[in-house]
This record gives C-alpha cells, structure tokens and sequence, in this order.
C-alpha cells in the first residue's frame, strides 16, 4: 500500500493523495492550487493520477484548496462516489459553482489581452456544467460511522474543527492479510474557535498525514486578537477611511462577523457600517446557519436566543456587481468582507486597486496568505503591487491578525499529536511551507522523540 501526494506537497494548496492498496484506488482530497494563474498548468491532472481508474474519492472539508479540482474528474469520465459530510456537500456545490464563474471571468479577460497580442485564447480548467455534473457524486456520510468505500477500505470522518462539516479522515486498510490505519488530519482547527467545534484527537494510527500551515508560529490568543482589532478598527475609524478586508467566503467571514458583532453589544466599539460584498460569503452564512447542529455551545446559545441571526442581519448585503461598485462612492468609516481570501481574484482585487493607494485605508488580514498571491506581497509590506495589470502604490495600513485563523497554530498541531504520538506512528508533514515543516518537525522530535517526513509531489510513500 502506498500514498502519493499531487498537491499540498511542501506547499499549502491543491490537497490531495492517492491511496493505492493491491484491491483499491481512493483519493483523499482534490483541491485547486492556489497563488498560480487558474491557466497556468499547476493545476493540469498528471497522467499517472488515471482518475477513471479511481475507486472512491473523500473529502475532508469544502475549501477550494481542497475540493476545487472535482469537476476534474467527470470532465476525465470518473463516474464513482464522492464521499463527505452533508455540510461539506452543501458547501462544495457553492465553492465550485464560484470557483467555475470565477474563472469565466477571469479567462474572458485574460483572453482578451492573448487576443490583443496575437495569441490563442486557452481554456478554462473547468465550466459551470462540469460542476453540475459533478455534484450528484457527492454522497453524505455521518460523523463517526466508519463506511467500506472501496474493496478493502473503510473510512471514518471525525470532527476537525475548521470549518463547518470539516472533517480528518481515518482510513483502514486491508492487504493481504495485513491491516493499515493512515489519517488524515485535513485542516485542523483553531481551539476555541467560535461557532464550530473543537478538533478531535485520534489515540491510534500507523500512519499520519498531518497538515503543517502554522508550523513554525503560534497565533496570538483570542483575547489579545480581539483587543487588536479594537485598536486597529478604532485608529481606521477616526481616520474615516475603509478597512477593507479579503475574507474567505467560508468560515473566516462567520468568525469576524460574529466577533464584530460581541464587540458591538458590549461596547467595545461604537457601530459602524459592514458591507458583506459577497454573494458566496452570504449563501455560505444561510448555509452556516441552517447547520446549528454542528455548533458548539456558545453559539447554539447565541442562535435558541435569536442573537445569532440578528447579528447577522444587521451586515448590508450587495448582491450585484453595481451595489459593489457602488461602495467606491460611498465615505467611510466603513467596513468591506470581500474575497477571495487571499486577494487572487474577486471582488476584493477592485476595492484593493481603488483604495490601496489612499493612506487613510486599512487593511486587516485576516487568513494565511499562500506564497505568490497579492495577498503575501501586502503581508510582506510591498511598496507597490500590480491589480489588473495596473500599479498601484501601497500607502494603506496593512494589519495581519493571525488570531483568527481557522488552522491550528503550531502548539495546537503538536498538542493535535499528544494521544496518537504514543503510539510511534509515521509522521508525514503536507500542506506546509517547507520552513512551517522544518520547525515543526523539529518540534515534533523535540516533545515526541517522534521524526517527521516531509513528502515531494508525485513520489509514492510506501506504507
Ligand atoms: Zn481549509
């Protein structure tokens, strides 16, 4: 038996590994790499992938990162399951309907421009009907019940705390008489983090595959976040300016807009008007609110009172691509969610290219920022940057807020570990920068007296 990574190999997007057994091919993620052009072959499916050889294909959770090259697969003839908990399928259908006009749009531009400069157009990695065809493979699977999905392997979703539906996979394998139990963490989520649940451990494995975002930094308590935000929100405020904020549509949108909201009943900051500028981010908040079953207890409490949908409520809405142009108009202070997350596309990329340059903007970064997108150069403090082939000067104050993040920081994922590390498992670092990986597996030896390896794309693990 063996694994074989095609994404989140030293590096943290496009998540997927191949599990072959003597009887079984699955696939544990499939996910789009990001901080590239969507058309510059990163994301193009290897030969030696063979997806209609595939007996299964798992998720972990509905991220693009991880499920955004589904569509992949029936666009190549695979017809087999999909497996993933009900809110990861409900989540997926959005991501991927997104991620299919996004890349419309973006193609149609970027066409234009080979056009102009004598060159073919190229093709979108996937189309709107792609997805539609995709989504009726995707089938439900509960929390904790392990289910056969390929001939010799069973699978268990366990709750991973990232976002909602989230999920690690355990996997069992059978060879031969020889039985094997590998899991895969997917992303792991910050504890304490509002409105899902905490991660679950695991206490046995013979193998682990485990992410490593945060491997070298831990995040800044919630506490000293939240003061954080205070300070900066309070400084853009006076200052009358935008506080412009690329946010995941999924997850970190609920999270911000739910502390926002604390800080708003207790005073802590005088109300101001947030924009949500993203229709996604609004089906994704519906979604997230008819899943309570999913929450943890503080914000069942805040929903059996009616807080929680009140609190959303109160965040203005715009739907089309004239109410979002229409901010440009509109004097702060004020607060714009926009995505992508990490400003590789979307609405976001216009208030950006509108507003960058005005030094009374602010920034808050508030999600990990991939190596090569716009959002890393601004975390990294470029003077200048380039929006739709334009430079704009970066007079803004750019402000990271790593305390709200949905991963795990770096003594979250060690604790992750504790139960399981007993055991003398094989330790395998993905989904990490190679820097995040070294430290962590450093670490790793340290507390465990356990060695990490660190897997290249495309080269098989033995198990
Ligand atoms: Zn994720």
């Amino acid at each position: 038996m063996r694994v074989t990574l095609y994404g989140a190999a030293r590096t943290v997007t496009g998540s997927a590994y191949l599990v072959e057994t003597a009887s079984a091919r699955v696939l544990v993620d499939f996910g789009m790499m990001q901080g590239h052009d969507n058309h510059d072959g990163a994301n193009v499916v290897p030969p030696e992938l063979n997806l209609t050889s595939l007996d299964a294909v798992l998720l972990t959770h509905g991220h693009l990162d991880h499920c955004g090259r589904l569509p992949l697969l029936t666009k190549a003839g695979y017809r087999g399951p999909v497996y993933a908990t009900p809110a990861t399928i409900e989540l997926t259908s959005l991501v991927l309907h997104d991620a299919a006009k996004v890349q419309a749009q973006d193609l149609a531009r970027v066409n234009r421009r080979r056009m102009r400069a004598g060159l073919d157009p190229i093709e979108v990695l996937y189309t709107t009907e792609d997805v539609d065809e995709t989504i009726p493979l995707l089938r439900g699977v509960d929390y904790n019940k392990p289910i056969p999905v390929a001939s010799g392997i069973t699978a268990r979703w366990v709750e991973a705390g990232h976002i909602l539906g989230s999920a690690s996979i355990e996997l069992t394998l059978e060879e031969n008489g020889r039985r094997h139990v590998a899991i895969f963490s997917g992303d792991i989520g910050h504890l304490g983090s509002p409105v899902v649940r905490d991660p679950e451990r695991f206490c046995g494995a013979d193998s682990i595959f485990m992410e490593s975002t945060y491997g070298d930094r831990n995040h800044r308590s919630l506490s000293e976040t939240l003061e954080e935000t205070r300070f900066v929100i309070n400084s853009a405020l006076k200052r009358r300016g935008k506080i412009l904020v690329p946010s995941f549509a999924i997850g970190r949108t609920q999270t911000l807009i739910y502390h926002l909201s604390a800080l708003f009943r207790s005073g802590a900051l005088p109300r101001f008007p947030i924009y949500l500028d993203s229709p996604m981010a609004e089906e994704a908040t519906r979604l997230y609110l008819r899943h309570v079953e999913l929450f943890d207890e503080e914000a069942m409490e805040l929903h059996r009172t009616g807080q929680l949908e009140r609190d959303f409520s109160a965040v203005r809405l715009c739907r089309t691509a004239e109410e979002s142009m229409a901010l440009n108009n509109l004097d702060g202070p004020l607060m714009i969610l926009a995505g992508s997350g990490m400003c590789t596309g979307g609405r976001i990329l216009h208030h950006l290219r509108h507003n960058l340059w005005r030094p009374e903007t602010h920034v808050l970064i508030v999600g990990f920022q991939a190596e090569g997108t716009l959002g890393r150069q601004l975390v990294d403090g470029r003077k200048k940057v380039h929006i739709f082939g334009e430079e704009i000067v970066v007079r803004a104050s750019i402000h990271t807020l790593n305390g709200f993040s949905a991963h795990a920081g770096q003594s979250e994922l060690v604790e992750w570990l504790s139960c399981a590390a007993h055991l003398r498992p094989r330790l395998f670092l993905t989904h990490g920068e190679p820097k995040a990986q070294e430290a962590l597996a450093g670490l790793i030896k340290e507390r465990y007296d356990l060695g990490a390896e660190i897997p290249e794309y495309g080269v098989p693990v033995e198990l």
